[in-house]
């Protein structure tokens, strides 16, 4: 009887998650990321993660078959290296995370891209479970992207899939990457934060900042977003129909490139706005959509705020596989 450990290592939280080989979840758990320190520590917290979910799946010490990692910046499984984090404390250069979660876990660990395992969890468990071919969009701090063809993730030489960095407006505004007219500078929860707080200092008025004072939170979280929709801020409708507009010109570019059967949107804002917002991204991207007499499903992503998580187990699952 195999079970998996799944493990998100996000820039605000880490999420892991312990299930059986169906990918069911058995236990969960979910730790802030230390904002301090450096890669030591955030692997700490990782083990720490981990144990909760396996106490609460009933998995002793050393129980697990595998563990799964999906983890930002750039990651090597082969050498078991997580290099340039950028949203994670002191992560620039290369840390060698498999060794150390190995020794503390007694399990063997497998690494990927955080948005490559989440596309691949909505493709095999979740939302595009009927489809071949997939584009799953993660619309959170940055927005992310994954492509599916013919069954099998597509990553070009290690770059493709970064829809956030799709151009939307040629002479338009700086990206968080340094360059000009991304999408991700109008659709990315970071750069809109950016932009409502020159929006403020101009003297336009929104309760964004209120709402972030009275949650205690030090940033614009997408719960804050979807309270000032819901509280008919001005700037923030402004804002969040801006970004869906620029969703919809990437989206569509990017389809009538590749033509897959389905679009997932996920991520932190995605699935908090959920399907009202995804009608409206559909709507951004029927204009410019070129094959519009089939145009694919666009879906919420199902597997909620636990994908990242179990498509680690996924990768678990493939790096040992449970006995037939
Ligand atoms: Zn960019």
């Amino acid at each position: 009887m195999a079970r998996y450990g799944g493990i998100d290592l996000g820039g605000t939280k880490i999420q892991a998650v312990v299930a059986d080989e169906q990918h069911a979840v058995l236990g969960s758990s979910r730790l802030p990321t230390p904002t301090t320190g450096g890669p030591a520590d955030v692997a700490l917290a990782m083990v720490a993660a981990v144990r909760e979910a396996s106490e609460q799946a009933g998995v002793g010490p050393g129980g697990l078959t595998a563990v799964g990692v999906g983890s930002p910046g750039v990651v090597d499984d082969a050498e078991g290296s997580v290099t340039s984090a950028r949203n994670l404390p002191d992560w620039e250069g290369s840390y060698p995370l498999a060794e150390k979660l190995e020794a503390a876990l007694a399990a063997p660990i497998a690494l990927s891209n955080d948005v490559n395992v989440a596309t691949m969890a909505e493709f095999e468990l979740g939302a595009a479970k009927p489809f071949r071919s997939l584009l799953g969009v993660f619309w959170g701090t940055g927005v992310g992207g994954g492509i599916v063809l013919d069954g099998e993730l597509y990553e070009g030489r290690g770059g493709a899939g970064e829809i956030g960095h799709v151009v939307v407006k040629s002479d338009g505004r700086k990206c968080p990457c340094g360059r000009i007219g991304c999408m991700e500078a109008y659709a990315g929860r970071g750069a809109m934060e950016v932009r409502a707080r020159e929006k403020v200092a101009d003297g336009e008025r929104t309760v964004l900042f209120e709402i972030m004072e009275e949650k205690g939170k030090p940033r614009l979280s997408s719960g804050i977003w979807e309270r000032a929709l819901e509280r008919d801020d001005k700037l923030a409708h402004h804002m969040i129909d801006r970004a869906v507009e620029a969703l919809g010109v990437g989206i569509a570019s990017s389809l009538n490139l590749l033509d897959v059967e389905a679009v997932v949107i996920g991520g932190g804002l995605g699935l908090r706005l959920g399907d009202p917002y995804v009608e409206k991204i559909r709507a951004a991207v029927m204009p410019h959509l070129f094959a519009d007499h089939r145009p694919p499903e666009i879906l919420l992503a199902s597997l909620g705020d636990l994908g990242g998580a179990i498509g680690a187990t996924l990768l678990a699952a493939n790096k040992t596989p449970a006995p037939a």
